[in-house]
């Protein structure tokens, strides 16, 4: 069956461009040129991974983003962004607020492709991989069968980075991991991905899942070394 993207982009050169060069390699594109469209069409289709500017007329791709997160129908759907602008905190406010990826234009679209690739095949991640269904700790359940994830009754969603993340931590209770490691496991090859943005996303886990992110019971940082998931009794 072949993946779905949904890019939201108001130029149409660009999405033309874009659209042209999944499709070639195999994949389904849904166009939307502007971001409640989008939105709509992302709740609707149920797209594999979706591809967001973030300055379209109307509302902007930043809202749109944490729309998205914030629906539980499209919470997991990996997100890369595309911005124009070139300021690094940019890039780290979209993934700040749920984005993937990003990409800032002027980009080759080979390297775009390569991105789409790599986060559709970190969503491949099979929850038959777990030894057990379901991991409980201190308030904290796991269900890995239906990616359900409940801390102290209240179901969260989280993007899809952030509950392999999880997943890992918990399959390994109580290992400590580098940044390295965790690039290595959860990114796999991809060298374009920058340790920063390890801590970006255990800083969307925590947001998630913690009570107090600043003084965690969950995801621990192990000074020096780098992050675990609590196993204190
Ligand atoms: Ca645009």
């Amino acid at each position: 069956m072949k993946k779905i993207i949904l890019l939201i982009e108001d130029e149409k050169d660009i999405v033309e461009l874009i659209a042209f060069n999944l499709e070639v390699e195999g994949y389904k594109v849904l166009k939307a040129y502007e971001g409640y469209e989008g939105l709509e069409m992302a709740k609707k289709e149920r797209p594999n991974l979706i591809i967001l500017d973030l300055m379209l007329p109307g509302i902007q791709g930043l809202e749109i983003c944490k729309m998205i997160r914030s629906n539980s129908i499209t919470a997991t759907i990996p997100i890369i962004i595309l911005t124009a602008k070139s300021d690094p905190l940019d890039k780290i406010l979209g993934l700040e607020i749920g984005a993937d990826d990003y990409m800032t234009k002027p980009f080759h679209v080979r390297e775009l492709i390569a991105r789409v690739r790599a986060a559709l095949r970190r969503m491949d991640f099979s929850p038959l991989e777990a030894p057990v269904k379901l991991f409980s700790y201190k308030g904290l359940s796991i269900d890995y069968g239906s990616y359900t994830i409940i801390v102290d009754g209240n179901r969260v969603d989280l993007g899809p980075t952030e509950i392999k993340l999880l997943f890992l931590f918990a399959q390994n209770h109580g290992r400590v991991y580098s940044r390295d490691q965790l690039l290595h496991r959860i990114w796999g090859d991809e060298t374009f991905v920058e340790p920063r943005t390890v801590d970006v996303h255990i800083s969307r886990l925590r947001k998630a899942i913690e009570r107090d992110k600043e003084n965690p019971d969950y995801i621990l940082t192990v000074r020096g070394i780098g992050y675990k998931l609590n196993d204190m009794k």
